[in-house]
């Protein structure tokens, strides 16, 4: 028998339905793999007594025959998330001790559908990171390894823990969120699937912010079907967030058809980067005769300002965020530094923010209080502003032109060794997100999808951008491309 901590929110959904599984064996089942998996530093904070009365309440409904698809489904959630009465850190020091007094519109959206909460997951401090290593809880680790290689390697960041987590099956989907490609990039490194929605698709009330015009949450799970359903249940018009769109959520399990004959797939020059490692050229080439041969046309396109994506979200996401961040002070929320003789509030929030942040958290308040400056704010934030209207009609044009999707590497490179980075510049380690922080600059929905491994034995991703709120649309290209690319590897368990 399959061990139900394997199963996809699809399998079951329809084995809870028809009663052959129970929502509290399901849910046990996974609590056990958690402990079994302590090693992936993924899951950081447990909460199996709520995930056990929530698996309890779920079969309620299940034998009254009230259950949504969600209903039963044991899941984790990305630390970002407010989550009523559990610790919310962010994976920062900052935020030591803070139990949220309300439910982040998403988690409680999820919950009211009979979702359950296995805990909390790792993930970069902040959001700010793309390796997972930069969190106060220490690294998570990526289930894979390369073949013959006993080296750690990251699961990518900052929704780390999130892609280790259903990597391994300690839990059946995650949430995440993606504010330059914090869904994606670990999608692709850990061999999952992650869709970030088109802005505005989902609540971000109640999600501890980073830069608030680019954060989008998303799920992160073992299938493409499975990224339809748990979208459906996370997305939707909510009042309390200005920015969420009053727009109805389609079934996004229905637009999967497979079908996709006659559709226009976009492949931008500008993302054929010099240098480009020879695995990833290969992988998109494939993903593009994937496509073609499903009956889809094929045409190359222009994003001509794609090579100033990266420095314009590098002065856009650390001015928000230094903005956001600056209610950390010490006196609202968690960690609080012990104060010398004589020390007044000027030292205590000095203290409390030099102890309570992290060194790349830091980094980015100090360049977005910069880049917001009186002298530098035209040169720097006005001018990435500016940038930033002009990369997003770079894709206006293109679905103007008739393309439905466009096709790009989810990464530039597999999974890299944990602290591999460490001797770099920080800007080597921003260069990973350079095909994703596009669509967050335009606000549009990107999906990373895995369609084979590297020489090394390491899962690879592939891309599919899609038209404002056509999720349902994206998904069922993306649906092709994991039927077509038949990836079915799993991580060999060490742990
Ligand atoms: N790696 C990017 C950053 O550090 C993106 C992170 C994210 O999407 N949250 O900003």
């Amino acid at each position: 028998m399959t061990e139900l901590n394997t199963l996809t929110i699809a399998e079951a959904r329809d084995r809870l339905r028809k009663r052959e599984i129970t929502a509290e064996d399901l849910t046990m089942s996974c609590l056990s793999a958690i402990d079994a998996g302590g090693a992936l530093n993924a899951f950081v904070h447990n909460t199996p007594e709520i995930a056990l009365s929530q698996a309890r309440a779920a079969d309620a409904r299940l034998a009254a025959g009230e259950a949504p698809s969600v209903c039963g489904i044991p899941l984790g959630i990305k630390d970002l998330f407010c989550t009523k009465g559990v610790p919310s850190q962010a994976a920062s020091k900052i935020l030591a001790g803070f139990k949220p007094e309300y439910e982040s519109t998403v988690t409680a959206q999820l919950f009211d559908a009979g979702a359950v909460m296995l805990g909390k997951l790792n993930m970069d401090e902040f959001a700010m990171g793309s390796s997972n290593e930069s969190t106060c809880y220490g690294p998570a680790v990526n289930p894979w390894k390369r073949t013959g290689d006993a080296t750690q390697l990251t699961p990518g960041g900052s929704s780390g823990g999130s892609a280790a987590a259903v990597a391994a099956d300690l839990c059946l989907a995650a949430t995440g969120t993606d504010t330059g490609g914090s869904i994606r990039q670990p999608a692709a490194f850990a061999g999952i699937t992650g869709i970030k929605p088109t802005y505005g698709r989902v609540s971000r009330w109640g999600i501890i912010a980073y830069a608030s015009s680019l954060d989008q949450a998303g799920p992160m799970t073992k299938s493409v079907r499975d990224a339809a359903i748990l979208l459906g249940a996370m997305a939707g018009p909510d009042a309390k967030d200005s920015t969420s769109a009053d727009i109805p959520v389609p079934d996004f399990e229905a637009a999967l058809t497979g079908d996709i004959r006659g559709k226009r797939i976009g492949i931008p020059k500008e993302y054929r980067l010099d240098g480009l490692n020879a695995g990833i050229v290969k992988l998109w080439d494939d993903g593009i005769a994937m496509l073609k041969d499903a009956g889809a046309e094929i045409v190359d396109i222009s994003l001509p300002h794609t090579k100033y994506a990266l420095p314009a979200y590098y002065v856009i996401a650390p001015a928000e965020a230094s903005s956001n961040l600056a209610r950390y002070d010490g006196v609202r929320y968690g960690h609080r530094a012990k104060l010398g003789q004589g020390d007044g509030i000027t030292e205590m929030y000095e203290k409390t923010r030099a102890e309570g942040f992290g060194p790349e958290v830091q980094r980015r308040i100090m360049v977005g209080t910069y880049v917001l400056s009186a002298g530098f704010y035209d040169a720097y934030y006005n001018r990435a502003r500016r940038v930033r209207a002009l990369i997003k009609r770079d894709f206006e044009q293109a679905f103007e032109k008739g393309i439905d999707a466009i096709l790009t590497p989810a990464t530039p490179s597999s999974a890299f060794g944990i602290g591999e980075m460490q001797d770099h510049s920080p800007v080597e380690m921003y260069l990973n997100d350079v095909f994703t922080v596009t669509v967050n600059l335009a606000g549009l929905p990107g999906v990373s999808v895995p369609v084979g491994l590297d020489e090394k034995g390491m899962p690879l991703g592939l891309q599919l951008i899609g038209r404002p709120w056509e999720e349902g649309d994206l998904l069922n290209h993306a649906y092709v491309l994991e039927r077509a690319a038949g990836f079915v590897s799993k991580p060999s368990k060490w742990w």
